[in-house]
Order: structure tokens, then C-alpha cells, then sequence
């Protein structure tokens, strides 16, 4: 499934080498972060040294030159280890964007410093307040003048904006009632977010059931140089959707990670703690469910690696890539809900890290897109049956 036998050993090296890193950040340091709702910025730096988040960057730019495959199989790790990568994974997709739309100019000049770890280009800022899951309504719109563009709006949900020295931004350059097809009239824009904010950007942290480092971000005339434009004026959207594929299946591969981290504090806490005499994995009612959601967290994996062998193969890979989204979200969702109920009342004790890691896979269902969107896909797309919005 991950290709011939040398990529698999590669592969599993690659993994033992996350894991050990992982260890290197025990839970103690996870759960004091979830208090404080803190950055796990001394995680983030080691995993940036260590070369795992410039995996996907061509070697001629210093990057690792590695496939979708091998950054699934890192993130994987990480959330089979019980760390979290979503304080850094946006780095791996987001830089897509530049790579395959930026002129060569924008690649010389940004790709060698985001490989290098110098720069971080960990923020995407796609959705608004009012538009929702409704892109094409998006109304932050930037105004080219002269050899400026001038941004106005809001976006909500940006994450890792406060850690972040670029984002990527997907704004209006025409409003959507001038355009002929909705998705047309939106750009992409690289931001240097150390020019920008107090200059018209302002970021404001959003707290949330899970320790993620999200933000809403305002914009009030700020002026970004026109060469921050990716691409050409007015396909973003195609740009921004060119990457989704990637950021589906490699979120997918983290709640296959988690689903793994899950089941198996669930089996070892089923065959130690005893109850009525004897352990409580014993009784079918305990030992099934964990069962299963094993056996869906294996199926959901192997529509994570065919998708990530699909995009790394440069076939077109969207219905895989959202199918593996779907299964594997709700795959580590039905683990993490076993996992607790197993452990019965010390599931909601802050010490077993389950509470923890049950919040923070939730998420997964409803970002970075929300399972009714990608049944609708199924079912439009691939299924053929007519829009449903
Ligand atoms: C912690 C967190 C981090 C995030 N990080 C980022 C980020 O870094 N950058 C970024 O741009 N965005 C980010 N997001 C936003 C995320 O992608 C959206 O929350 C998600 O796509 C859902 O959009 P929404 O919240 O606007 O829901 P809405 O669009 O308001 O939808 C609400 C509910 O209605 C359902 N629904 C809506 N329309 C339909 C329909 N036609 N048919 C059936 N059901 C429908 C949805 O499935 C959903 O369940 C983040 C969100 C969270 C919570």
C-alpha cells in the first residue's frame, strides 16, 4: 500500500524517528498546554529541525522532496503518539499553493526560508463569519491600487495566526454579483504577516473547547505589495481547491492516528482494571465496541494511504481523498467515545489524557470541512444525483 518494499522501510524509519521525537514531549507537557491553551511552540520548533514540516518542499528549494504518503505517515505518528500535529500540519499543505500557482520569483524568494524553518507559513485564511461553508460568498475583498492591493473584511477561524509570519489569504478582487460564475472574481494572496499586522491586520484568539490556536483576523485597509498576488487575479478559488485534497488527506491520517493512540489505551485499561473479579475487557460489552472501532479505523486507513497514493501518483483523487476525510473522522470519533466509555468515570479525569484527546478529535467532523459537505460531494459528484444547495 505505501509503495515498493525500500519506500516501506524508508517509511517505517521516518516513523520511528517521529515517534521518538514525540517521546521526547510527555503527556504532563500536552495537558499543561490544554490548561493554559498554550502553543506547544517548543514541539512545533523540534518537528521543524527535524525536518518533518518541509517534507513536501522540492529538494531545490531545501525541502525534503518527499509525497503526500510520507507526510501522512509523519502526521499519523504524531496523533498515534498522543501529541497533536494541528499546530503545525498547515505548514505541509498550505505551502501547495505557493508551489504549484507562485511565479518563480515568489517560490526563490519564500520556499528556501519556510524549508529552513525560518519562516513560518502556518496561516490560511479562507473562512468568513457570515459566508460559512459557502466559499464563493466570501466578501474580504482587496483593491488593487497602483502597485498596492488594499484589504478590507474579516475572516473567523484563522488558525495558528498568532505563530504564523505568512499566511495565505483568499480574498475578493471582484464581488461575487459582477461575476458571470461565482467562483471566479476571488485571488490568493501571500501576506507577510510581520509587515502587516498593527497596519491594518488585527488578530484576535478565539477560545474553544480543544486547546487550538485559532483566531479571527481583521482587515482595515491594510496595503500589501501587488507582487503578494499568487497566481492570476481572479482564480484563487481553483488554487485554494487544488490543496484541499491534500489538507483532507492528511488530516485524515491524523484521526487514523488518533483512532490508533485510542484503541489502544482502551485495550491496555480493558485488560488491567478489574471489576466483579476480573477484567473488564473480558465482558463482551467492553471487548467488542473496541473491537470494532478498531476494525473501522484499519478500513478508514487504507482509503487514507489509496488517496495519498492517488495524489502522490497525480491522478485526480477527490473522491478518495474526501471518502478517507469522512471515514476516518468518524473512525477515531467512534474510538475516542469507546475509549471513554471504557475507562468508565477516570475517562473524564484530566490525568488519562482521554478528555483531552476526545475534545481534540472532534474537531475533525467539522473541520477543516463538515461531513454534510463531503456527502454532498459523494453524492453529487460521484454518485450523480442533483445539488443539494
Ligand atoms: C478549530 C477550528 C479551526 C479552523 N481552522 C481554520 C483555518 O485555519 N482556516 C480557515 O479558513 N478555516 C478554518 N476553520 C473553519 C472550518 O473550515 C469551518 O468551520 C468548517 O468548514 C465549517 O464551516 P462553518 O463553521 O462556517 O459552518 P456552516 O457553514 O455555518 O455550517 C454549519 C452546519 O451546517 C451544515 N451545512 C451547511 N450547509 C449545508 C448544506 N448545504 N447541506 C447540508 N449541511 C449543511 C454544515 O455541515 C455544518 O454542520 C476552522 C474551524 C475550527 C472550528
Amino acid at each position: 500500500m505505501l509503495g515498493s518494499e525500500t519506500n516501506l522501510e524508508e517509511i517505517n524509519e521516518i516513523r520511528r524517528s517521529v515517534a521518538s521525537l514525540c517521546g521526547k514531549f510527555s503527556p504532563e507537557y500536552w495537558r499543561e498546554l490544554d490548561r493554559e491553551r498554550a502553543y506547544p511552540t517548543d514541539f512545533v520548533d523540534a518537528m521543524t529541525k527535524a525536518g518533518f514540516l518541509s517534507v513536501l518542499i522540492p529538494e531545490e528549494y531545501g525541502g525534503v522532496g518527499q509525497g503526500l504518503t510520507v507526510a501522512a505517515n509523519i502526521l499519523e505518528e504524531v496523533h498515534a503518539n498522543g501529541a497533536n500535529a494541528a499546530a503545525l500540519h498547515a505548514q505541509m499543505y498550505t505551502m501547495g499553493t505557493l508551489l504549484r500557482h507562485g511565479s518563480q520569483e515568489q517560490k526563490d524568494k519564500w520556499l528556501p526560508k519556510i524549508a529552513s524553518g525560518d519562516l513560518r507559513l502556518q496561516a490560511f485564511g479562507v473562512t468568513e463569519p457570515a459566508a460559512g461553508t459557502d466559499t464563493t460568498s466570501i466578501t474580504t475583498y482587496a483593491r488593487r491600487d497602483g502597485d498596492q492591493y488594499v484589504i478590507n473584511g474579516q475572516k473567523v477561524w484563522t488558525s495558528r495566526a498568532e505563530h504564523s509570519d505568512l499566511m495565505i489569504l483568499l480574498a475578493r478582487t471582484q464581488k461575487k454579483e459582477e461575476t458571470t460564475r461565482k467562483s471566479e472574481g476571488m485571488s490568493v494572496f501571500l501576506i507577510d504577516m510581520r509587515e502587516a499586522v498593527g497596519k491594518g491586520m488585527t488578530i484576535k484568539p478565539i477560545r474553544t473547547m480543544l486547546n487550538h490556536a485559532t483566531t479571527e483576523v481583521f482587515f482595515d485597509n491594510l496595503a500589501i505589495p501587488a507582487s503578494a498576488l499568487i497566481g492570476e487575479e481572479g482564480k484563487g478559488f481553483r488554487y485554494i481547491l487544488d490543496g484541499m485534497n491534500a489538507e483532507r488527506i492528511l488530516i485524515a491520517a491524523e484521526c487514523v492516528g488518533d483512532a490508533k493512540w485510542f484503541t489502544e489505551k482502551s485495550t491496555s485499561y480493558a485488560n488491567e482494571r478489574v471489576v466483579f473479579g476480573k477484567p473488564i475487557g473480558t465482558n463482551q460489552g467492553v471487548q467488542f465496541p473496541i473491537a470494532r472501532a478498531f476494525a473501522e479505523a484499519q478500513a478508514a486507513r487504507l482509503m487514507v494511504y489509496a488517496a495519498a497514493a492517488k495524489f502522490d501518483a497525480g491522478e485526480a483523487c477527490g473522491p478518495e481523498a474526501n471518502m478517507a476525510k469522512l471515514l476516518a473522522s468518524e473512525a477515531s470519533w467512534k474510538a475516542a467515545d469507546t475509549c471513554l466509555q471504557t475507562y468508565g468515570g477516570f475517562g473524564f479525569a484530566e490525568e488519562y489524557d482521554v478528555e483531552r484527546k476526545f475534545r481534540e478529535t472532534r474537531l475533525y467532523q467539522v473541520a477543516p470541512v463538515s461531513t454534510n459537505l463531503i456527502l454532498s460531494y459523494l453524492g453529487e459528484h460521484v454518485l450523480g444525483m442533483p445539488r443539494s444547495y
